[in-house]
């Protein structure tokens, strides 16, 4: 269990907002037990349930029979998604999408309640709720909004793997040891899909992230993200969900301006053979160099997003 996935998780947890606060709490205490020996790999777990599969070019999709159309739809959308990036870097991989009802729901996290998304990198495998009626990120106003809201995590989540499998795929880490920056390459990812195919959606999306931005503000503004490790857990949940909202808005700016190319370029000139060494003091001064305004947008964290959202 990575600090990475705890992390996802809690975000994913903040986004049902303060309903989700006690569950947010009562998540904390069950990071504290290690994932239990006997558990079977994630695969291993799912395959054991007997569920029926799908093929959508690379994806394999599994639910059960019920299921089927919703399972189609995100396989298809995780094929539309890797098709996407083959076309544009050139890489491509097989991969993984279980959309699992209640009843079937796990975790490598013990506890997590159902529909919060994840990926096992090692499987190249994404774990999704095939409910759109029920979970916590299920919000409204609209069915419209709630599947948009599900969709992009899964192509976050999709973004995770495309990033290790793009950048580092002989790194033995499944994540950066720069938190924010795995986050913002992730939701990179997600936001040059959705911004390539559908710009109504990027559109409503930055909309709510502002709004989220917005409506809170953290104690402690900084990329070092050691600081929430002492945070008791409501404030994490809220925390973290604020960063990754923030890091969604930082995504469409640079994308806004560099497209794929800023993928492209930090393929190229970023060190990653040597990722384990990487922290926020090394890597902002190289991602300066390849798309200025990186130091300028850390030292004004607070006034470009937060006064700003907070207007409105
Ligand atoms: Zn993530």
């Amino acid at each position: 269990m990575t600090k990475s996935d705890i992390t996802e998780a809690l975000r994913l947890l903040y986004v049902g907002g303060t309903v989700l606060l006690l569950a947010a709490a009562s998540f904390l205490l069950l990071l504290l037990p290690t994932v239990q020996a006997q558990d079977l790999p994630p695969l291993a777990r799912l395959e054991a349930l007997g569920l029926d599969t799908m093929e959508v070019g690379r994806v394999t999709a599994y639910f059960v029979p019920a299921d089927r159309a919703r399972a189609e739809e995100l396989a298809v959308l995780t094929e539309e998604v890797a098709a996407f990036f083959e076309q544009n870097l050139g890489f491509t991989f097989d991969l993984g999408m279980a959309a699992l009802a209640p009843e079937h729901w796990f975790s490598d996290i013990p506890g997590i309640p159902y529909a919060i998304p994840w990926p096992s990198m090692r499987d190249k495998l994404i774990f999704m709720p095939s409910s759109l009626q029920e979970g916590l990120l299920i919000q409204g106003p609209t069915e419209l909004e709630d599947r948009r809201r599900v969709d992009f995590v899964l192509l976050h989540e999709y973004g995770h793997i495309a990033a290790k499998a793009y950048f580092r795929p002989m790194d033995d880490q499944d994540y950066l040891p720069v938190k924010w920056f795995e986050e913002l390459l992730a939701t990179y990812f997600a936001y040059a899909f959705v911004h390539a195919s559908d710009s109504a959606w990027a559109k409503a999306a930055e909309v709510a992230w502002l709004g989220e931005v917005g409506g809170y503000t953290p104690s402690v503004l900084s990329l070092d993200w050691s600081f929430m490790n002492a945070l008791p857990g409501n404030e994490l949940a809220r925390t973290y969900g604020w960063y990754q909202f923030m890091l969604n808005l930082r995504a469409a700016e640079i994308y806004d301006e560099h497209g794929l190319d800023f993928l492209r370029t930090l393929k190229e000139q970023l060190p990653w053979q040597d990722t384990g060494d990487w922290n926020t003091a090394i890597l902002l001064p190289r991602l300066e160099e390849i798309a200025p305004g990186f130091k300028a947008w850390e030292e004004s964290l607070p006034s470009v997003y937060g006064e700003q959202a907070g207007d409105h």
